[in-house]
């Protein structure tokens, strides 16, 4: 696991008159608790992965609340569990990636919306759009519209978070209805405390169980025709007024009044930025206070339909902030202002752009451009020198690095990932370059500089299914990447399950580093177990567990072959065969190396210890004879790794830079086996790194 959450797990058992201090992720980890949430799951992804992650290394304290955690295959089984909350009182929580993990649960989503639930039921979203965003850029708003689920937007400040959370399940109760709180990375991230309280033990809970079903069964709980009918119909006629009623009487909007006849209506997730850029406008002091009054809708959706027409009556112009596109927000309030024949002039993304981020630049010249034609009184010649400022810098900056080369984004040094691509563009030297259908993980850093393999990118776990298309069309077997942690994903029935039942071709690898490492290397079903983990400490990377292979040929893979990702001669050889063998069939390679981040997590200490005993250590490191380095380069080529790098040519007589390691070096052996495989020229030595030396090893080593 990325990281040791022994402090913030102390913090989720404060209580009243405790003050809880952290990020924002966490702060939601802790209002679960205090909101009185029976069961908690989901899957991992950033900015969310810590809310889980927390929760799994507290299984002690849950166990003992009675709070049931589950760290779900995928965002569907994590969905699928809030069906709990249907017929029971309990409250339940689930939380994910989104738009990508919205995608993947859209079924069960739409089934528990349909049906309705009785306890309180929360999604919690890591909203990843935006600078820093990896994911399609979409928005979960669209999820809110078409299922008719509520969904919270709050104002990135620990209280606001926590109290939203509280009145998300209450409201959730209230209409019946499941609620999505979408949290943006600045707001996960964002720092500060609130007010802790007691944490309350769930009605319903692993310590205080159901003693069965409903006493009465209750056929419209299903989402089933003709109940299904009926459920769109209540969606409507009860549940949404419910949740307006709710939303006014516990004002989960909040109005900032100001002196100015122009409003600004805001969803909560932006507010931060906005009292940036208006304090940049010389239109905020550092406390917020503000001439323009400000509608923050912690709730983007639904709308109040009042709150909206009242905020609007005594204004000749309001300025929609929403961010992405299409413009929802902006388009309902038009309805509801035309609607009240309300004469306020309404604008908003034609005076901000339609797609990408608003950060406090584009907010400011947004709110310069609206400001000017209805409030031309108002001096923010401040933010326009700001501006001027912005451009100069950024004229500046691209002047002064005009030559920097670009860096593309890549595997952690000795990942065991990047072998496997150096063995593939060794072999596609020979059989021609294939159409790689690459999927998500760090795998994908492979169609970046220097393998550029990848063509497609369609989901994760959906690679194989991605290549189904394209093998049959193609002269050469189609090749398709996939990690541990999308096989379990999606990959095992959307990708080789599929390909079996089509009788398909085609090679599939499987990079089996053990864990879902791109994420923060959380446990999979393949996981190596503990004692394994540590076997490999100093020794092979490889670990025993065979479940994947075991799955594949339970399920009729033929071909599958398991293969040392750092044996680059092996992966040549296999691949290869897999590339030119006339079986039919897939073909699976399970290249089998451990995650490097997640190995030197567990080295590292282990090796601090022993030096601090003043224990014999070895390390392992590589080396470029720089006299015989011919300076071409074909091994940086092969690897990428940031640690094989150039430098100036110490021969004074040659002017090309040599090759040459760096420390960070953690001896992965690619150089040599690179080298090897592709007969490269024989500079690259491997040194071994004694530290706390034995007398033999001085007297063996003396020169
Ligand atoms: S996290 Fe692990 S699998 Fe991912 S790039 Fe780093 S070493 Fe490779
Ligand atoms: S041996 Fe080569 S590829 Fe491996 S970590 Fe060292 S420099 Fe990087």
């Amino acid at each position: 696991m990325e990281r040791q959450f022994t402090k913030e797990i102390e913090s989720l058992r404060l209580g009243n008159g405790a003050t809880f201090h952290g990020e924002g992720i966490l702060a939601v980890t802790k209002a679960l608790l205090q909101s009185g949430v029976s069961y908690v799951g989901g899957y991992q992804g950033a900015p969310v992965s810590h809310l889980l992650d927390v929760m799994v290394q507290a299984r002690e304290y849950m166990d003992e609340l009675g709070v049931h955690v589950e760290a779900c295959t995928s965002e569907a089984s994590a969905a699928a569990m809030l069906g709990a909350s249907i017929n029971y009182p309990a409250r339940g929580a689930v939380t994910w990636k989104s738009i990508v993990g919205t995608n993947v649960a859209a079924d069960a989503l739409s089934y528990l919306a349909s049906a309705g639930v009785m306890g309180g039921t929360l999604i919690v979203l890591g909203e990843d759009y935006g600078e820093g965003g990896v994911v399609a850029q979409e928005r979960s708003h669209a999820f809110a519209l078409k299922s008719l689920m509520w969904l919270l937007d709050p104002r990135p400040n620990l209280s606001t978070i926590v109290e939203q959370v509280e009145k998300g399940f209450e409201l959730s109760e209230a209409s019946n209805t499941p609620v999505m709180m979408e949290l943006r990375i600045r707001a996960c991230h964002v720092r500060g405390s609130f007010a802790a309280k007691d944490n309350i033990a769930p009605a319903v809970s692993t310590r205080n169980k159901l003693d069965g079903p409903p006493k009465e069964f209750i056929y419209d709980r299903l989402a089933h025709p003709p109940a299904t009918f009926r459920q769109e119909k209540l969606k409507n006629d009860v549940r949404l007024p419910a949740a307006r009623k709710f939303i006014a009487q516990n004002r989960l909007n909040e109005i900032f009044p100001g002196t100015e006849k122009v409003g600004l209506v805001v969803q909560g997730g932006l507010w931060n930025g906005l009292q940036r850029a208006l304090g940049v406008l010389g239109l905020a002091d550092p406390f917020g206070t503000s001439p323009l009054p400000i509608l923050c809708l912690n709730v983007v959706y639904p709308l109040v339909p009042e709150e909206i027409v009242a905020f609007a009556k005594d204004k000749s112009a309001l300025l929609v902030l929403e961010e992405g596109q299409p413009e929802f927000i902006e388009q309902e309030i038009a309805t509801l202002l035309g609607r009240a024949d309300a004469p306020a002039k309404l604008h908003g993304k034609d005076c901000l752009h339609m797609a990408g981020e608003y950060n406090v630049e584009a907010l400011v010249r947004g709110l310069s451009k609206f400001l000017a034609q209805h409030a031309p009184h108002l001096d923010v010649s401040r933010g326009s020198q700001w501006l001027k400022e912005i451009e100069k810098t950024k004229k500046d900056a691209a002047e002064s690095l005009g030559a920097l080369p670009v860096r593309p984004p890549t595997f952690c040094v000795g990942c065991p990932e990047r072998p496997v691509f150096s063995a593939m563009k060794l072999v596609a030297q020979e059989v021609g370059r294939p159409h790689v259908s690459m999927d998500v993980g760090c795998h994908a850093f492979a169609s970046f500089e220097p393998f550029s393999q990848g063509n497609t990118l369609l989901g994760y776990g959906m690679s194989l299914a991605a290549a189904a298309g394209v093998n049959p069309m193609s002269s050469k077997r189609a090749v398709a990447v996939m990690g541990d942690g999308g096989f379990w994903h999606n990959g095992l029935l959307s990708g080789v399950a599929s390909n079996l039942m089509n009788k398909g071709d085609g090679v599939l690898i499987i990079m089996k580093n053990g864990y879902a490492s791109a994420t923060g290397t959380q446990e999979l079903l393949s996981s190596p177990p503990e004692d394994a983990r540590m076997i490999a400490v100093g020794a092979s990377s490889v670990h025993a567990d065979t479940t994947i292979e075991d799955t594949l040929r339970g399920l009729g893979v033929k071909w599958l072959r398991t293969v040392d990702n750092y044996d680059v001669g092996a992966m040549v050889r296999t691949y290869k065969e897999a590339m030119t063998t006339r079986q039919k069939g897939l073909k699976v390679i399970v290249a089998e190396g451990e995650c490097q981040l997640e190995r030197q997590r567990r080295l590292r200490p282990e090796v601090l210890k022993k030096l601090s005993n003043k224990e014999r250590h070895v390390r392992v490191k590589y080396g470029v004879d720089e006299d015989t380095c011919t300076g071409d380069h074909s091994c940086i080529r092969l690897s990428g790794c940031p640690t094989l790098t150039v430098k100036d040519n110490p021969d004074p007589l040659r002017r090309d830079p040599v090759a040459t390691v760096i420390d960070g070096c953690v001896g992965c052996g690619l150089c040599g086996e690179n080298a090897h495989a592709a007969v490269l020229c024989p500079s690259f030595y491997r040194a071994e790194v004694i530290q706390n030396p034995t007398w033999w090893d001085k007297l063996w080593n003396a020169q």
